[in-house]
């Protein structure tokens, strides 16, 4: 039986947090496959340098060197001279091979999305080879696999690629399953690469999704998803001080919560293992040995109906007014619109008068493109000083009042609502309310359901 253990960018930041990883994965006994993020910050910097490339100003040579130190430094502490050496040799390599992509963007002044796919695969070689070298230091027979060189197989969408399982499962039982019985493979999260070997990304975050499509090919016993928080949470304990850890979730609860954007665990991931039945835990490395939160099939018996309050806070709200403007007839091909533009609608509601739509802040100015297709399109108000809030858990499913006592207990604190969407899948309402309101309602909820 194989484990998939997947570390997350926000924890590669210090030399003391791989070792604390490779701590870890020394106190297993199964077979394990590890998949790493891009070190704390490295992808944003890829992106913003691929940037200023294209613009045609850029010392690429300073943005390569600084990247290299940068992982040296987090196998500083590395006292095997040929652990060492052979980690800071593949490293330079692969800044070496970044550098000529940079300079051809350079000279270009351009990045197309294929470009821009492989540059951003270099954050995880590189710490791939950092986790590799711990491992290995720790005492661990560890080897680092390039996702594109084992065969994670996807479609050739840039940025968004689709996972081919069949042709990945065939490809992994060649590559990396008869190194396992030897030792720990470390896997590169976020890409893989089309059936010509190109470079291809899952879209930002994607790496928890690239540790699930491992685990379903696999048939793992469970993932991991190893972070610094303890797991998921009732609330954002910045906003709700009385937020707790939540124990236990079911693979939709996840998901919803993923999809509001807590960042814990990213919401594409869950498919791949629902089709399994593969559970996944949520784990800290500050307290390896602690429950986190499990997340299974299991539709937990829970005393209380609602597990998680969460928030988006930078979405926008388009209301279109007036049967007249937009008519039914109108709304379909107005959603498609959207959908070209590639707008993602957060939350949805309409009437017979009118249609509020939700979706994220910055996607306005192409919100406002595509209405202009609908040039008869009148009483149209923007709102973006708005957030999303959503009241999760399994339990509302079955009891009744439970918006009674939502709205009741946000109305009590005094704030207003400025639309309502229930989720298809019962298991969700969600709310907007202006974003100064976020705090005060947050609470009430809490305190209402969570406490
Ligand atoms: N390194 C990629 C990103 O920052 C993928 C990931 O971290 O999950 O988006
Ligand atoms: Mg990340």
């Amino acid at each position: 039986m194989v484990i998939v253990s997947k570390f997350g960018g926000g924890i590669l930041k210090d030399e003391e947090n791989f070792k604390a990883a490779a701590k870890i994965i020394r106190s297993k006994k199964e077979h394990t496959v590890v998949v790493v993020s891009a070190a704390n910050g490295v992808t944003d910097s890829i992106i913003e340098a691929l940037h200023s490339a294209s613009k045609g100003t850029f010392d690429v040579d300073l943005f390569t060197e600084d990247l290299a130190k940068k992982h040296e430094s987090l196998i500083k502490h590395i006292e095997n001279p040929k652990i060492r050496e052979s980690a800071v040799s593949r490293i330079r390599e692969k800044a070496a091979t970044l550098n000529k992509l940079l300079c051809g963007v350079l000279f270009l002044r351009e990045a197309s999305p294929r470009v821009n796919d492989l540059a951003m695969s270099f954050g995880e070689r590189l710490s791939g080879i950092v986790f590799e070298a711990h491992l290995l230091d720790s005492g661990i027979n560890a080897k680092a696999f390039e996702a594109d060189r084992i065969g994670i197989l996807t479609t050739d969408r840039f940025g968004k690629a689709k996972p081919l399982l069949e042709e990945t499962r065939l490809n992994l039982e060649r590559t990396i399953i008869p190194f396992l019985s030897k030792g720990t493979a470390v896997v590169t999260g976020f890409f893989g690469a089309d059936e010509h070997g190109n470079v291809t990304t899952f879209g930002r975050g994607g790496s928890d999704f690239s540790a699930g499509i491992i685990a379903n090919v696999l048939d793992a016993e469970r993932l991991e998803i190893w972070k610094d928080v303890p797991g998921f949470m009732s609330a954002d304990p910045r906003i709700v001080p009385q937020a707790k850890k939540i124990d236990m979730l079911s693979y939709d609860e996840a998901e919803e919560l993923g999809y509001f954007g807590a960042k814990i665990l990213h919401p594409k991931t869950i498919a791949p293992m629902r089709s399994k039945n593969i559970p996944i835990v949520i784990k800290s490395i500050l307290e390896p040995s602690s429950d986190g939160t499990q997340i299974s099939e299991k539709r937990h018996k829970m005393t209380q109906v609602a597990k998680s309050v969460a928030v988006k806070m930078n979405v926008s709200m388009l209301t279109v007014k007036g049967a007249e403007v937009l008519d039914m007839t109108q709304t379909i091909p107005f959603l498609s619109k959207l959908a070209e533009y590639d707008i993602s609608l957060d939350a949805v509601s309409t009437s017979e008068t009118g249609m509020s739509l939700v979706f994220d802040k910055n996607d306005v100015h192409k919100v406002k493109n595509a209405l202009k297709h609908f040039p008869s399109a009148e009483g149209i108000e923007f709102e973006e000083d708005v957030s999303l809030v959503g009241l999760i858990g399994e339990g509302m499913k079955s009891e009744p009042g439970i918006s009674g006592r939502l709205f009741r207990s946000i109305g009590d604190a005094g704030v207003s609502i400025r639309m309502i969407s229930q989720g298809a899948s019962e298991i969700n309402i969600s709310f907007v309310i202006k974003r100064k309101d976020v705090n005060v309602a947050l609470n009430a909820i809490h305190a209402e359901f969570m406490e």
